[in-house]
């Protein structure tokens, strides 16, 4: 960080470990990142614009300063001139847009094909597909530019069959995935898989999707920003929105060191949404712990041992998966569902639980050292898709959000569309962008019962019935 920098940003406050958006009135103000190994990894952050110290009058605001706050001031810039201006609580991309496993998958939501067909009808998932593919295409060119550098590893996702069970499911999916969609997945017996990918213990076999690319978390969202600068963006750091009033049509966004009056708001909050924010995605979301491990490098033994074959990413069929891989420093990084509260996400038994995750499928690794550990809140919204979106239309308030821990890919995406629709363009028709998030309506109040009736459910299902 330069010294121009510094006296505007510091001192900063350190970052919480309990924080719990369901809780807490808003992700906190001027909050270091979390330990991740893509912080510790990504040499300095980026320089930003500082905190808002004073009121001020802008075009498009964008909350945020995650990949969807930051692909959408990108997008304004590039393809409609907006230069927007970014308000972030913390650091930035403070929330999921560091903490993630760096999964680039061929998915927006948490839905599988087949539940789009049940969803929406043959017709209509199609068109998904196509968006999806559409999407990664973007990504993938975004990527590939000079101006991001986020270490890119190729070589497909691996979908793998943790118990003999699940296999008819996966080659079921397989199928429809290459009959109806054209796709090109495969399916892996157990041996194909310790032969291709890694010698996972678990695994019975596998469905291969030939579109699936690790990044650094970290460094994509520091290109990102870096970007996002030179096309003319402003990125306020440090300035928590904390309050909200339209007056004649124009919005006032209250933050610590001052007002911003705009025109017009996009919203990409992620799981970090305080409920206070805006009634709009008041209750819309609910946001749910992964934590996630990254190993000491692996010895050469060890390597041999675990045999994998790629560094691109893995994660298998529990309803709480697991995905994990080979990082390029011979680390393994492994995450899943974490702590239910807040309050609780440092209980020990947590890391633990993930800890036997990996040692079930790399018995080589049982007890070796971590070097990080952290977690993070994804955005699941009540139907399991995201949501970019115009809440009203007389109304200058947009959002992006709800990817439900599969928003590494398409938050470029999202970000694209929603710059398109705050410029007052028109995009496809399809249900992600022409209904609301769903709310939780009258459940609101009992999510975290369900969460603590359904993890006990899905351990059964997942490891013994
Ligand atoms: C542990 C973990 C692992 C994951 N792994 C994967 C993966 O491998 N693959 C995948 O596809 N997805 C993964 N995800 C999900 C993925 O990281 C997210 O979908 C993606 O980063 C969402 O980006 P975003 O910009 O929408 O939100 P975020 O990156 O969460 O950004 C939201 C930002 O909004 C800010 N904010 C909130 N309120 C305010 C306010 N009032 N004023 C100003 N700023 C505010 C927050 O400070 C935060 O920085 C994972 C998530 C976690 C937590």
């Amino acid at each position: 960080m330069s010294n121009t920098l510094r006296p505007r940003h510091w001192p900063r406050a350190s970052y919480d470990p309990k924080y719990d958006p369901l809780v807490d009135a808003g992700p906190g103000h001027n909050r270091d990142h979390a330990p991740t190994y893509w912080v510790g990894t990504a040499g300095t952050p980026p320089e930003d614009d500082g905190p808002v110290s004073r009121d001020m009058d802008v075009d498009v605001v964008v909350v945020g300063s995650g990949y969807t706050g930051l692909s959408t001031a990108i997008h304004l810039a590039k393809e409609h001139g907006i230069k927007a201006t970014v308000l972030e609580a913390n650091t930035v991309a403070w929330g999921c847009s560091t903490r993630n496993g760096g999964q680039a998958q061929i998915s927006s939501g948490r839905l599988k094909r087949s539940q789009w067909i049940e969803r929406w009808g043959v017709d209509v998932a199609k068109r998904m597909h196509a968006e999806v593919c559409e999407a990664f295409e973007m990504f993938n060119e975004m990527i590939g530019s000079d101006d991001i550098d986020c270490d890119p590893k190729t070589g497909g996702h691996y979908y793998i069959a943790h118990r003999a069970k699940v296999m008819p499911r996966l080659e079921k999916e397989c199928a429809l995935l290459n009959e109806t969609f054209g796709y090109g997945a495969k399916m892996l017996n157990r041996e194909e898989v310790h032969e291709r990918c890694a010698r996972d213990m678990e695994a019975h076999g596998a469905m291969w999707e030939p579109d699936g690319t690790s990044i650094h978390a970290a460094k994509l969202a520091f290109s990102y920003v870096r970007l996002a600068r030179k096309l003319g963006a402003q990125i306020h750091t440090a300035s928590p929105v904390m309050g909200w009033k339209v007056v004649e049509g124009v919005h006032h966004l209250t933050t610590p060191g001052g007002t911003v009056r705009a025109r017009a708001v996009a919203l990409a909050t992620a799981g970090y949404t305080p409920p206070g924010l805006n009634y709009r995605t008041k209750h819309r979301l609910m946001p749910i712990l992964s934590n996630s491990i990254v190993t000491r490098p692996l010895e050469d033994d060890e390597l041999e041992a675990c045999g994998f074959q790629t560094k691109s990413p893995l994660t298998d069929t529990r309803t709480l998966r697991h995905y994990y891989r080979l990082l390029p420093d011979n680390r393994v990084q492994i995450g899943s569902r974490s702590a239910i509260t807040g309050r609780d996400a440092e209980n020990p038994k947590h890391l633990a639980l993930l800890r036997k995750g990996l040692h079930r499928k790399f018995p080589a690794l049982t007890d070796i050292d971590l070097d990080y550990s952290w977690w993070g809140w994804v955005d699941v919204s009540h139907d399991m898709m995201p949501r970019i979106f115009q809440p009203d239309p007389d109304r200058t308030v947009y959002y992006a959000m709800g990817y439900g821990g599969n928003g590494v890919m398409y938050s470029a995406q999202a970000g694209k569309r929603l710059a398109q629709i705050v410029a007052g363009q028109k995009i496809p028709d399809l249900p992600i962008f022409t209904s609301a998030l769903p709310s939780h309506g009258l459940l609101t109040p009992f999510r975290r019962m369900g969460q603590r009736i359904l993890y006990p459910w899905y351990y059964l299902k997942d490891e013994i019935l």
